[in-house]
């Protein structure tokens, strides 16, 4: 399928700083799709762009088959949602929605039925003649949302829509942006810092970092096989080990030498030779905690280190073990059956079992290049 919305070769300085560098991207027509990253990454300068308030110095934008870039806002098919909602204040939550329809001169029967229509998709009937003074910050970008999809935009675009709510709402706006979406079946571009939001509402997200694109995927994708340490820690938690190559077990998988505890068994998601320095990722979630050495199978491993500090989330707890010279954090989630067993504390001894499978190589190294390996921050 062909892009859509399509972002080529796009660069944007300003002065000496260049805060988008060379970004192409394809978003396909009705998906939802979020620019991830954290604040300064570009993303909303890219969206921006996207929106027509700011144009690429460098490169262009197609909608539709169509060269956007020349062409001022008001005379693109797209609507913005921004986190400060601006909406008038002085008008009803009816005449703020009929504003853009107002403006492009529709007749007041057209003006009406499609209010109607939008009053009802964003379900703030009750509250039509109400002023955006008298609504929570949860109806007001409702009322927002409801502003933008009367002009029957070809696009979307949401700068942190949700930023301002707390995290209840944000969580219940969520699941009511995914059924919008479903229901007008448009594209959503989605601008968000918050890796949860992101995971939660796109069908494919862009993480950027430094003004580029750094990975583009499904969000399970971008989660379970990230391509980049700064990928793997920015979604989500993760454990970084350093280690080299030592044996080479099968095609499949290698044993690895990790300073300060030993050898582990790796899967070579990435071609990787004996001598080779390598760059592991390894989710809290995938080490299993356990007072007692566990059997472990040859693809398997297992290391025993000690609880240096417990955190209780109510679902799971995290703990901090000390392995060597790593510390490493495990996540284990809370089952009912779990509740009779006396749950590991602070200065037990705890094994930690993963399947090679569950680590992820990331960037490697060869022996030259050594001092471009860290040790993991405490
Ligand atoms: P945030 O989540 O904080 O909004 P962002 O990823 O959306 O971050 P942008 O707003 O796109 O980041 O800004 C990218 C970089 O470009 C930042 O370093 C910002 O200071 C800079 N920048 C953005 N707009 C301008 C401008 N008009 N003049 C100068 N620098 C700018």
């Amino acid at each position: 399928m062909g892009a859509y919305l399509r972002f080529e070769n796009v660069t944007r300085r300003f002065g000496s700083f260049t805060a988008v560098s060379g970004v192409t991207l394809d978003i396909q027509q009705g998906e939802t799709f979020s620019l991830l990253g954290p604040s300064g990454c570009g993303k909303t300068t890219l969206l921006r762009m996207a929106a027509g308030f700011d144009r690429p110095d460098t490169g262009r934008i197609l909608l539709d088959g169509k060269d956007i870039t020349p062409l001022p806002p008001d005379q693109r098919p797209v609507n913005t949602v921004f986190q400060s909602y601006a909406l008038f204040p002085h008008l009803s939550v009816r005449d703020n929605i009929g504003f853009g329809p107002k403006m492009a001169k529709k007749d007041a029967a057209t003006i009406r039925r499609d209010v109607d229509q939008m009053l009802e998709l964003v379900d703030l009937k009750a509250h039509a003649d109400k002023k955006p003074s008298q609504l929570s910050g949860g109806q007001k970008q409702r009322v927002a949302i409801a502003r933008a999809l009367v002009n029957k935009p070809k696009v979307l675009l949401l700068d942190e829509p949700l930023a301002a709510l707390d995290l209840k709402l944000r969580q219940r706006l969520l699941v009511e942006l995914d059924a919008i979406h479903d229901e007008v079946g448009i594209t959503f571009i989605y601008v968000t810092h918050d890796q949860g939001e992101a995971m939660s509402i796109s069908d494919r997200i862009a993480v950027m970092n430094k003004g580029v694109i750094e990975q583009i995927g499904p969000p399970a994708e971008i989660y379970e096989a990230p391509r980049s340490s700064f990928v793997a820690a920015f979604i989500g938690d993760t454990n970084f080990l350093d280690g080299k190559i030592t044996e080479a077990m099968d095609s499949r998988f290698s044993r690895c030498d990790i300073c300060g505890f030993g050898s582990i068994v790796i899967d070579n998601d990435k071609p990787v030779r004996p001598g080779d320095l390598i760059h592991l990722s390894l989710r809290p979630e995938k080490l299993l905690v356990s007072r007692d050495q566990p059997a472990v199978s040859a693809t398997e491993n297992a290391i025993s280190g000690k609880v240096e500090d417990v955190i209780y989330f109510g679902s799971h707890t995290r703990y901090w073990v000390r392995c060597g010279e790593w510390r490493l954090c495990a996540e284990m989630q809370h089952r009912k059956f779990q509740l009779d067993e006396s749950p590991p504390k602070w200065g037990d001894t705890v094994w930690l079992r993963w399947h090679a499978n569950d680590g992820f190589l990331l960037e490697q190294y060869r022996e030259e290049d050594e001092e471009l390996l860290t040790l993991p921050e405490d």
